[in-house]
């Protein structure tokens, strides 16, 4: 089989992104097909940019991973960024670096079309137009890469922009101690899902419901734009991060960033349903440390009204902030004190999804 060449490959990524070609509808002016597209914020807003890599064997695996959720998950990755800030996504764009096999065999044309099947169900969903990108073969060494049958990687890049009212969007910096903590959804169960996965995972489509993480946290995460919104225009929240790499890493970022410490109550952990049947050190190990749930923390004020549900997502209060000790940065102390069960306190230590650990590989490795 030939395969298929650039040019005809942006021609199918054109037909089966047909919102791209609507160009000048909301803040897409000129979507694929020109050199660059144009964007145009609404009045009073400024633009946030995200990008996130998506590597086969380190961001997912091919051999475990329906099509459908690599494309879901890539895309859901910047959406989760934009959520974390309080932004409208305005445009998605993608760059494709694609093993030859992928190109060349029917197999492999069928594996494209169901990612890009993924990626459309979630950027229609959150009505996210696919503005361009760029497309290139992947290189393959004299060895052959770790791909499926040995010929190469796939490599994905999602760059996001969206818009948010100037000088509003959410950051890390703005919390305080005596703010308390919040999380949506619940925890751990991308981590739950992931430990479960088998070849037999493959089969499993984008779920029809996709806006119900409940069955497929791994494959098909919901990035919480919505929320994000909400509290960006409400004003709720002093600062939120989204929770990509694990409760424990990310909220020691955010305290970071905010210069302040944060007490968690291990009783008042959202845990994911898909965690009930673990034993509790385990199940309470994957929500603190899991990743990927891409849900949102984020903090408030306690005279912030923050309401139970927003947008059909719950929010569930997980602790607060304190005063970060004065020698905190020299000693390397643990930002975040978890309050176990039996009301013993023990500091914890970042341990969620680390980018360049030396057992590298996929977080399937995670226990
Ligand atoms: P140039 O060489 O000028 O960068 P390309 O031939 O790479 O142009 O791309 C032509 C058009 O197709 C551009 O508008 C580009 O944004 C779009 N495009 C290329 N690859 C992709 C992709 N993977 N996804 C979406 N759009 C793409
Ligand atoms: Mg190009």
């Amino acid at each position: 089989m030939k395969p298929i060449g650039e040019i005809a490959l942006i021609e199918q990524i054109r037909r089966e992104f047909p919102t791209a070609r609507r160009s000048g509808s909301g803040a897409l002016r000129l979507g694929i097909g020109d050199d660059c597209a144009i964007l145009r914020p609404p009045p009073g807003h400024e633009v946030l940019v995200t990008t996130d890599f998506t590597l086969e064997s380190r961001h997912f695996d091919r051999r475990l991973h329906p099509p459908e959720s690599a494309g879901h998950r890539a895309l859901a990755r910047g959406l989760s960024d934009l959520a974390a800030m309080g932004a409208t996504p305005m445009a998605v764009f993608l760059s494709l670096a694609l093993p030859p096999d992928l190109l060349a065999s029917a197999q492999g044309r069928a594996w494209l079309r169901r990612f890009f099947h993924g990626l459309r169900a979630l950027a229609a969903l959150h009505r996210v137009p696919l503005a361009g990108g760029d497309t290139s073969e992947s290189p393959v060494g004299a060895r052959g890469g770790p791909g499926l049958d040995n010929t190469g990687l796939i490599l994905a890049d999602i760059v996001l922009v969206g818009s948010a009212p100037s000088g509003k969007a959410l950051r890390r910096s703005g919390a305080s101690p005596g703010d308390l903590l919040y999380v949506t959804g619940h925890l751990g169960g991308a981590a739950a899902e992931l430990a479960g996965l088998t070849p037999s995972s493959l089969r499993v489509k984008t779920p029809r419901n996709a806006l119900d993480p409940s069955r497929h946290p791994q494959l098909f995460p919901v990035p919480r734009v919505e929320v994000g919104r909400t509290l960006l225009r409400r004003n709720l929240a002093s600062a939120a991060i989204d929770l990509s790499d694990g409760l424990s890493t990310d909220l020691a970022h955010l305290c970071r960033a905010s210069g302040v410490a944060a007490e968690v109550e291990e009783t008042l952990l959202p845990l994911h349903p898909l965690l009930r049947r673990l034993e509790a050190p385990r199940a309470v190990n994957l929500a603190l440390n899991g990743g990927e749930d891409y849900e949102l923390l984020f903090s408030a004020p306690p005279s912030a009204r923050v309401p139970r549900s927003i947008a059909g997502v719950s929010i569930t209060r997980i602790g607060r902030l304190t005063k970060q000790k004065p020698d905190a940065r020299k000693t390397g102390a643990p930002f975040v004190t978890l309050i176990q069960q039996n009301a013993v306190k023990k500091p914890l230590k970042p341990a969620g999804w680390e980018h360049f650990s030396t057992n590298s590989g996929h977080k399937s490795t995670l226990s």
